[in-house]
């Protein structure tokens, strides 16, 4: 690690990737800081498989970065469809890191920020063995969890408006042995069990979804075998034959940037896993031979806090599908909210055919001149963050931020002296 860098960035989730790879492409010196020994945040520790939604009558959205993660991933036979395997977004996410000059620090910790009034100027980061100081020219926020927004004393909000809850947790889990062509039969045939958005042409070269199972889950509630927090079962296959990727597990109730509570999350879903596995091998066809293969490395977070940026993207710009002059990234992915207890979950689709841009306001941090928020942390309300932060997006708005910051250095500008012109020729892919 050097004592300098023009860029640090802070979190090696899709964003933070998708900004090192990026700001590295453009030939800034770039730092990426992440707390795990391996890149990809909620796409591999959380084991989030598939990418959602992100094409309009078959052109893609998002390319840049994100086809490159794309592309690597297939060359590994990691990736069919849009499904993917967690070591090969590690791998895919570490060879292009390292092709694009980007120094990864693993294992560290950002644990302060250094300010000049509204200047940041130094973060101080940790690992178990050492202490560093390191001084930067521009810094992205990739935390998922805004920590370098909270550690610089920027303004954030965290969950709904009026209770401040946040979205429900879920520890993922693979499973394999699974008969997929069985488990699609029985959904066919008992379709009021399955949720009401389930497609049943099943194409097996494709990465399927499956949920539902409603009629388990109620029985085994009843028999108090599994948790009340339950509301379906809903699995992806993955690109080997027979194996699956479960978003199934619930937990509420618990804030997870609370260190007890998110204790408590890990245990509940550990726990969970195993009632729902067991329900599966026992009852559900086509999960006779059915094994669990592995758990995530933590529970998924979907939402925590959110920076106050100098435009905050709303559910209302998401339903209606608004544009805006100054686009950094586009997404048709709707509203999307898990809802905690006391509250209904929200899944709305973007018309067919439509989408949303994402502006460049919304990763311009407030009480701070060189600082941006992209991914799960950037400025919105919580029905806009619920949308927009698929993996796509995030890390079509980190390439932005990427474009920007290395613009900032090129030029000697602030990032809010840039004119938006060269930032949407150095990102033309994604806003054309
Ligand atoms: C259960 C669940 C299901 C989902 N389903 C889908 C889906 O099907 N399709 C889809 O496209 N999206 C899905 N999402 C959303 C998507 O996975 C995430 O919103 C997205 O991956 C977030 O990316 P990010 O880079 O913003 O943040 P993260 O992936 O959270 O990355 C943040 C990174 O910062 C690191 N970090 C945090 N604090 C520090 C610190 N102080 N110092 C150093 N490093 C730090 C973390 O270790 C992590 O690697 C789902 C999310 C969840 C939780």
């Amino acid at each position: 690690m050097k004592a300098s860098y023009d860029i640090i960035i802070i979190g090696g989730g899709i964003a933070g990737i998708g900004a090192a790879i990026k700001a590295g492409k453009e030939g800034a010196s770039v730092l990426l800081v992440e707390h795990y020994g391996f890149l990809g945040g909620m796409s591999t520790a959380g084991m989030v498989s598939p990418f959602m939604k992100y094409a309009v009558n078959g052109t893609p959205l998002v390319r840049g970065s994100f086809e490159d993660i794309e592309k690597a991933m297939r060359a590994q036979n990691g990736m069919i469809d849009t499904g993917f395997y967690a070591w090969a977004f590690r791998n895919a996410a570490a060879s292009l890191t390292a092709k694009y000059g980007v120094d990864v620090s693993y294992d560290t910790d950002l644990i302060e920020v250094k300010k000049d009034g509204e200047h940041i100027t130094y973060v101080v980061l940790a690992t178990a063995h050492q202490v560093v100081e390191v001084q930067g020219k521009i810094f992205i926020d990739a935390s998922g969890d805004a920590q370098m927004i909270d550690l610089a004393h920027c303004p954030w909000l965290k969950g709904d408006e009026k209770t401040g809850k946040t979205q429900a947790l879920t520890l993922f889990f693979r499973m394999g042995g699974i008969d997929v062509r069985k488990t699609c039969q029985y959904a066919s045939e008992h379709r009021k069990h399955f949720l009401d958005w389930m497609e049943y042409d099943f194409d097996y070269s494709k990465i399927l979804s499956i949920a539902g199972y409603k009629n388990f889950i109620k029985d085994a509630q009843a028999r108090g075998e599994i948790s009340k927090d339950f509301e379906y079962i809903f699995f992806t296959t993955l690109p080997k034959d027979g194996e699956g990727a479960f978003n199934t597990t619930n937990i509420r109730g618990l804030d997870p940037t609370n260190t007890a509570e998110i204790t408590e999350a890990e245990k509940e879903g550990h726990q969970q896993v195993h009632q729902i596995v067991a329900l599966a091998q026992k009852e559900i066809p086509g999960f006779e031979n059915a094994y669990l293969i592995d758990t995530a490395v933590q529970v998924g977070v979907r939402e925590t806090r959110r920076a106050v940026c100098e435009y905050m993207i709303t559910g209302s710009d998401i339903r209606k599908g608004r544009k805006f002059p100054d686009v950094i990234a586009r997404s048709c992915y709707g509203v999307d909210i898990h809802g905690q207890h006391g509250e209904d979950s929200v899944l709305e689709d973007v018309p067919e055919g439509d989408w949303y841009d994402v502006p460049l306001g919304s990763i311009l941090v407030q009480k701070a001149d060189n600082l941006m928020a992209i991914g799960r942390c950037m400025g919105s309300d919580r029905a806009g963050h619920s949308a927009i932060r698929v993996m796509p997006t995030a890390c079509a708005t980190g390439e932005a931020a990427g474009a920007l910051g290395a613009l900032a250095v090129k030029q000697g500008k602030t990032i809010r002296e840039v004119q938006y012109k060269d930032l949407a020729q150095a990102i033309s892919y994604n806003v054309k």
